[in-house]
């Protein structure tokens, strides 16, 4: 993944709509990449810190998109986690079936 399409995802990024493998990749990217967390962050800021002007509460935005950062590792860690166990379980369903199967074959 080149910075051009780090850059792309970062409104899908903040607005939480990246996929998982996309949000690996991206989250791969900004860990090694300074121009990008850079590029991040001012994104963020400008569209937080515009919709924070309405309602007047603009207040430690640097250390929100450290939370969100942290957030977006979390999600990750969590769909990657869930997939696993949908694997798992998707393996476990055909060792049933092959098991099932067997059975049948001996009993008739
Ligand atoms: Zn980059």
């Amino acid at each position: 993944m080149t910075c051009k399409d780090v850059e792309k995802m970062i409104p899908l990024f903040l607005r939480d709509e990246l996929d998982t493998e996309d949000l690996r990749e991206f989250m791969e990217h900004m860990d090694k990449c300074e121009e990008c967390k850079e590029e991040l962050s001012i994104q963020f800021l400008v569209l937080e810190g515009l919709a924070r002007l309405e309602s007047g509460s603009v207040f430690d935005l640097q250390n929100e998109l450290k939370y969100r950062m942290e957030e977006a590792e979390h999600t990750l860690k969590m769909r990657e986690s869930m997939q696993n166990i949908l694997y798992a379980m998707e393996g476990l369903v055909v060792v049933a079936a092959i098991t099932l199967i067997a059975l049948l074959f001996v009993l008739f």
